[in-house]
């Protein structure tokens, strides 16, 4: 059986998707198991990638793009385990070792927010720029940025998705975040929004003021990577952002909050605040995909 493929895994916190890329980066399969407790996750995880490579054959190498935090220092003896991770169950699990035990072939490894970064800088919405962010809305909220072509990070990937948010107008909500409470992804997450609002995101009104409210959280973190990384582009992606009228919302409250102090690139927000432009798969998948071509080079 040819085996000129590659394995592309992006884990959520709801959902994994589990694909097979062909060596030119098209994507040929593609499975989900949903993010429920580890072992029994981690077990589903292991027999479809077996299942898969019953069809593909083995894969030359492995992308993996997981939710954090994750250690990604490839010196310590925790490398590719989660940390304190406010999806249930899951810290200190290690999705590279699971992944070890059943496949020989080399692994890359990032978060999946840095890897859809990775993703939308070579094919999609960020081409040519040198300096953007990749936000997921999703589960959780994540933040991936690019700063003169090289993904940013100190001792350990970035955290944006807990920074501060003031409060929006009128809303009481606690804050889903296991850690901060009212941290913006306690306040903005889809988690978050079916614990303040007793249903999922996708099920609310395109009318209802949760999207005033998310909107508002969102533009916080916008201006934030406006003012700081001084960034010329943000990808605004995830499930959340599946709802048309968000983005538009986001744009308007980030316009009003910068109040057209120092806007930089974002002088044209709609060129600035703009959703994915890989579509034909995931960006989180198609990351994953480069981060095994990667680990074989
Ligand atoms: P993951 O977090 O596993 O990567 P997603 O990015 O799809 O997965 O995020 C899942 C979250 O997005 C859930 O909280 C879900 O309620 C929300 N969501 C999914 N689809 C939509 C939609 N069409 N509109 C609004 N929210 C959505
Ligand atoms: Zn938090």
């Amino acid at each position: 059986m040819s085996s000129d493929h590659f394995l592309a895994i992006e884990a959520g916190g709801t959902k994994i998707w589990l694909a097979a890329f062909s060596a030119s980066g098209a994507e040929l399969e593609r499975v989900r198991v949903d993010t429920g407790e580890a072992s029994a996750t981690l077990a589903i995880l292991k027999k479809q990638i077996r299942e898969m490579a019953g069809s593909w054959g083995e894969p030359r190498a492995v992308g993996l793009a997981s939710f954090g935090p994750l250690d990604l220092d490839e010196r310590s003896e925790e490398f590719g385990s989660l940390i304190g991770t406010p999806n249930p169950g899951w810290s200190g699990v290690s999705f590279v070792g699971a992944i070890r035990e059943i496949t020989p072939a080399p692994m890359g490894v990032q978060t999946d927010v840095n890897a859809a970064a990775l993703a939308e800088g070579a094919v999609g919405a960020c081409r040519g720029v040198d300096n953007f962010a990749y936000v997921t809305v999703g589960t959780g909220i994540g933040v991936g940025i690019v700063v003169h072509g090289t993904l940013l990070g100190g001792i350990h990937h970035t955290e944006v998705g807990h920074m501060r948010v003031s409060r929006a107008e009128g809303d009481r909500f606690e804050g889903s975040c296991p850690f901060h409470k009212d941290c913006l992804e306690g306040m903005a997450s889809g988690r978050s929004m079916e614990m303040r609002w007793g249903q999922k995101a996708e099920t609310l009104p395109s009318d209802h003021d949760a999207w005033r409210i998310e909107a508002d959280y969102l533009a916080q973190l916008c201006l934030t990577l406006n003012y700081t990384i001084r960034v010329e582009r943000i990808v605004l992606g995830g499930g959340v952002m599946n709802q048309p009228q968000l983005l538009p919302k986001v744009r308007q409250r980030f316009h009003e909050m910068c109040n057209n102090y120092a806007m930089g690139a974002a002088t044209d927000v709609g060129a600035f605040l703009v959703e994915p432009g890989v579509t034909e798969t995931t960006p989180g998948l198609y990351g994953a995909y480069l981060l095994a071509k990667k680990a074989l080079a």
